[in-house]
């Protein structure tokens, strides 16, 4: 179990990110959620992870593409909990365009928090883990930290980015106890692949389904989404005695889109 551990999840009110919330608070972590949203229905999920866990759950709203924010949200968190065990950077948007016409303010946007906020966040979070010796940092990469897509300049640039800097710190931390990989999934049916529908039917001039089973499932040779709970069990399996050794690792979650 996970009873007396602080989980710090980025981008956990919604998708994948509220997916390694509830796995961590069933096995019995303190949780820190954090991202946006509606303030009753966060409360409410805040709530049930505490009934989950029997430990503490805190919501943090801090905007991640801030430094002084991030910063803001550590202290609350070490505040509370003395400091984060298991930091899961998962906080992430896409915006698909053509390069030449891809947004300045998008592409700002997408590496500052897809790839600068897990900079922060690790930085910050490393000291407590050499200390207690023992310490776990996931990122919610992508099956694009490891292959390209047309029109996803910045989102690809950003992950291939955070798989770099994860193996870096794999390096630094792997004789203080201290672990960092990679979950790379495929297509995972959350709000962020349902709101890049739209953009996708614009760029490539399609239909709606045509999206859905040319693009997006046309690259996952299972033809089916992946799950959040799935990636998330990943990340408990990260967090077990069983993965001591596993660092610096990239791990697919993908339907065998990477292998083609
Ligand atoms: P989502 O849109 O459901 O959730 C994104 C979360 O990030 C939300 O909680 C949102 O409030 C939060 N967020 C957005 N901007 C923020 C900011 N400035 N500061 C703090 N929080 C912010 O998306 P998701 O699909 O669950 O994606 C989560 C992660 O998984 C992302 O890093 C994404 O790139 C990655 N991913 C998703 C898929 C997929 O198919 N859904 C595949 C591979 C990787």
């Amino acid at each position: 179990t996970l009873t007396g551990k602080t989980a710090l999840v980025t981008g956990s009110t919604s998708g994948i990110g509220l997916a390694y919330a509830k796995a961590f608070a069933a096995q019995g972590a303190n949780v820190v959620i954090n991202g946006f949203g509606d303030a009753a229905a966060i409360e409410t999920e805040r709530q049930g992870l505490e009934a989950t866990s029997g430990a503490k759950a805190i919501y943090s709203g801090h905007d991640l593409t801030k430094v002084d924010e991030i910063e803001g949200m550590m202290r609350q968190a070490a505040e509370a909990f003395g400091g984060v065990d298991i930091l899961v950077n998962n906080a992430g948007v896409q915006h698909v365009a053509p390069v030449e016409d891809f947004p300045v303010d998008k592409w700002n946007l997408i590496i500052a928090l897809n790839l600068t906020a897990a900079f922060h966040t690790t930085r910050l979070a490393v000291p407590h883990m050499k200390e207690k010796k023992w310490g776990r940092i996931i990122q919610t990469a992508s099956a694009h930290s490891l292959v390209a897509s047309p029109f996803k300049s910045a989102y690809v640039t950003a992950k291939h980015g955070l798989a770099g800097f994860t193996k870096t710190i794999a390096l630094e931390l792997a004789t203080f106890g201290v672990t960092a990989n990679c979950i790379s999934p495929g297509y995972v049916w959350t709000p962020l692949v349902e709101g890049q529908i739209p953009d996708t039917m614009k760029a490539r001039g399609l239909t709606r389904e045509q999206v859905i089973n040319d693009v997006l499932l046309e690259s996952q040779p299972t033809k089916q989404f992946v799950t959040p709970e799935q990636v998330a069990g990943i990340a408990l399996f990260l967090c077990s005695d069983a993965a001591v050794n596993i660092t610096g690792a990239n791990i697919s979650v993908d339907g065998g889109w990477t292998a083609g």
